[in-house]
């Protein structure tokens, strides 16, 4: 499937912010007017360098959780470098799920990888110590 069946919201032709071509632009959530190019580099894991959006591992976790792995705040991680960084497995418990991106009933337009799917639905397991 190619990326313009999948993400379809583009804007016409214009001038891209980044790259200062003339392109087909996406209109992306922050109004930034960017070409389908420079709006994909956006998805880049800063550790491993893989396209989160191409690997469809485009989630929201909890201020808490991503602000622990990633101080700085801004920038995308898979979910392996994610985990290594927090040095445990995610589980639905650390994702922001009243978000539509990361709801199953949106996986048509936010599709998900296998290991995001499995973390959205692993509930977090207690230890009691008695
Ligand atoms: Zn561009
Ligand atoms: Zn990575």
């Amino acid at each position: 499937m190619s990326w313009r069946n999948k993400f379809n919201d583009h804007d016409g032709i214009g001038v891209c912010d980044t790259c200062q071509t003339s392109k087909p632009l996406h209109l992306n959530a922050s109004n930034i007017r960017e070409c389908h190019e420079c709006w994909l580099t956006r998805f880049v894991c800063m550790d491993c360098g893989i396209n989160t959006r191409i690997i469809d591992e485009y989630y929201t976790l909890k201020d808490t959780i991503w602000y622990r792995a990633n101080p700085r705040g801004d920038g995308m991680l898979c979910i392996g470098c994610l985990e290594c960084r927090l040095g445990r497995s995610i589980t639905q418990d650390d994702f922001r799920l009243e978000v539509p991106i990361n709801m199953m009933e949106f996986n048509e337009r936010f599709p998900k990888s296998n290991r995001l799917i499995n973390r959205l639905s692993t509930r977090k397991t207690w230890t009691i110590v008695i």
